[in-house]
């Protein structure tokens, strides 16, 4: 089976985007699926930003940077953008949700609540495992897929993974 995580981890910038990397996260209400046919890459949304998490990238291209924070679901973005790339009218701003991977300090019995402290919907719980150290899980229905945990996760275990697209008007 794909893998169709979203690594944005340090050792996946590191590694570049020669091998199957997976498709660049776009802005929140962007229409994922015509993204480059519809975006002049003018770059409004990424100057929008006030967490600075836009930047440019293949192609000129915006991409979302959550090793630069998280996002706050402001708007900016969409209501910066001179073309119909986003649809305010979406369910949800995106599909994405977190995922915690074998690196994770807990899951090697090293005591760590970094995600669950960082995350501000309180999407993440610990539960105690064999060996006496909690270890956590996400809640998919409370996830926004903001990207605060992986930020404050010191050993690159959280990554982002998309759910079924969202529908578009037109
Ligand atoms: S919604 Fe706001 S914080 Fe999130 S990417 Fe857009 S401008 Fe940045
Ligand atoms: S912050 Fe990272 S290392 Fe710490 S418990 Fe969460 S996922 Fe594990
Ligand atoms: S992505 Fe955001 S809402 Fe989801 S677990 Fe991480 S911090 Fe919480």
């Amino acid at each position: 089976m794909v893998d169709e995580s979203v690594d944005l981890g340090r050792r996946g910038f590191l590694r570049g985007r020669r091998r199957a990397e997976p498709a660049p996260l776009r802005p929140p209400w962007s229409r994922m699926d015509r993204f480059t046919d519809l975006c002049t890459r003018c770059g409004a949304c990424a100057d929008s930003c006030p967490e600075g998490i836009v930047r440019r990238g293949d192609g000129g291209f915006p991409e979302i940077d959550f090793r630069q924070g998280e996002c706050s679901f402001c708007g900016a973005c969409a209501d910066s953008c001179p073309e119909p790339v986003f649809d305010r009218t979406a369910a949800r701003p995106w599909t994405l949700a977190a995922r915690i991977g074998p690196s994770c300090l807990a899951i090697n019995r090293v005591v760590c609540r970094s995600c669950r402290d960082a995350c501000p919907e309180s999407a993440i719980r610990f539960a105690l495992a064999p060996g006496g150290v909690a270890v956590p899980t996400v809640e998919d229905g409370a996830c926004t897929g903001c990207g605060a945990c992986l930020a404050a996760c010191p050993a690159d275990a959280v990554t982002l993974h998309p759910g079924p697209e969202t529908t578009h008007a037109l």
